[in-house]
Formats: C-alpha cells, structure tokens, sequence
C-alpha cells in the first residue's frame, strides 16, 4: 500500500469520527489503567459493567488495597481471569503508592514494571491519558493492519513498529482508536462488512465481501 492510500485512508476515518476515544468507562488515570488491565481478553463492556459498582467503592490505589484481594474479587468476578488480574491490582496499587507517589507514571519502562501491565496495556495509557503517540495492537488492529496492507505483519511487534512509521504523523495521536473501533464494527474478524466499509476502496484485502 502506497503513502496516498494510507493518507486517503486516515482522511476518511477521520471525517467519520473526528474525535475517537476507548469505550472504556473512566473518569481518572488510575481508573483507565484499572480498566486496561481488567479488559485483557475480555470485552470493554463486560469491564465497564463491573467498573460501574467497582469505581463508586475505589477509585484510588489506597481505597482498592484496602477492599483487599478477596474484596475486590466481589467487584469484578464477571470478568475473565478475575483471579490473577485482582492479585496483579492489589501488587500494582502498592507499588503506585510506595514509588509513584499514588499516581500512574508517565513513562513506559515504569508502566511495563506494574505487575499486569504488560506492553499493550502500557500502550493504551500513554496514548489515552498521555496523549503519546503509541500504538497498542490488539487483535482488531492486528487483522485490520494485515487486511487492508496499511502495516502488514506476522506478529503484534512487527504490525505495532509498521503502523508507528506508516502512518502519517497528523493521524498518529488517535490511529488507535480509529483502527480498533474499525475492526470491531467494520472489518469484523469472520466476515468483514466490506459492503458497508467507507475505505473499501482503498483496502488491499483480496478476500473482500460483497
Ligand atoms: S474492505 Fe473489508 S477487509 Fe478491507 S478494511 Fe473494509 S471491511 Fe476490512
């Protein structure tokens, strides 16, 4: 794919959605981040259904240290994996509080040491809250990345350094939500709505629908 077709491409989400954000319901840093890390495989409103009950009861790093793990497990056991995501809350919420002075860093290395906050997750909170241009490849972003040839790749690293250097930079800062809700809704992973995909044209996938 050419670097027309890639500006053309950005152009038209952007025109269809000037201001994209996550689905994730959040209304503070360390809530987004909370949130990223319950939201590995498991959907954004099974997340944000939990959220709702969890936030009102703690919404700081003390406030969910102190519900303790069995506590917090009450909150969020809908969620898949619930188990390991409370242990790696409670252990993240205390390291917030013993090094960052209860706020989420800003910087990559200090995110990827919080125990369940792995690259992607790191990712997602220095785009969203920092406003860095990151990109955090999800599966969406992967299938939509390999289908169109915007940033073909074999593995999440490789889609992830693709996109960071295809893209132009104007388009950089909200690719990701652009190209996630992309996957989600359009370029749906069994069978894409090619019909109704406003950059169809554009796209090199060679098993179109029609
Ligand atoms: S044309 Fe089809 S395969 Fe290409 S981006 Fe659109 S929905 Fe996905």
């Amino acid at each position: 794919m050419n670097k027309v077709k890639r500006e053309e491409i950005f152009h038209r989400l952007r025109d269809a959605n000037p201001n994209p954000t996550t689905e994730l319901v959040y209304a503070s840093t360390f809530e987004l981040l909370i949130a990223v890390i319950l939201s590995a495989q498991s959907t954004d409103k099974g997340v944000n259904k939990a959220t709702a009950n969890l936030f009102p009861a703690a919404h700081t790093p003390e406030a969910i240290v102190a519900l303790g793990e069995e506590g917090l497990k009450d909150y969020i056991k809908t969620i898949g994996l619930f188990n390991s995501k409370a242990k790696n809350i409670i252990a993240t919420c205390r390291m917030l509080i013993d090094k960052h002075g209860s706020a989420v860093p800003q910087d990559r290395a200090a995110l990827e040491a919080l125990p369940g906050v792995g690259r992607k997750t790191a990712n997602v909170v220095l785009n969203t809250a920092f406003h860095q241009p990151t990109m955090a490849v999800d599966t969406h972003i992967f299938r939509v990345a390999n289908r169109t040839g915007i940033a073909p790749g074999k593995n999440v690293l490789e889609v992830e350094k693709g996109l960071l250097k295809n893209i132009p930079k104007e388009y950089l800062l909200d690719a990701h939500h652009w190209l996630i809700l992309h996957g989600r809704y359009t370029c749906v992973a069994r069978t894409p709505k090619c019909k109704h995909c406003i950059i169809a044209d554009l796209c090199d996938f060679k098993e179109k629908t029609v």
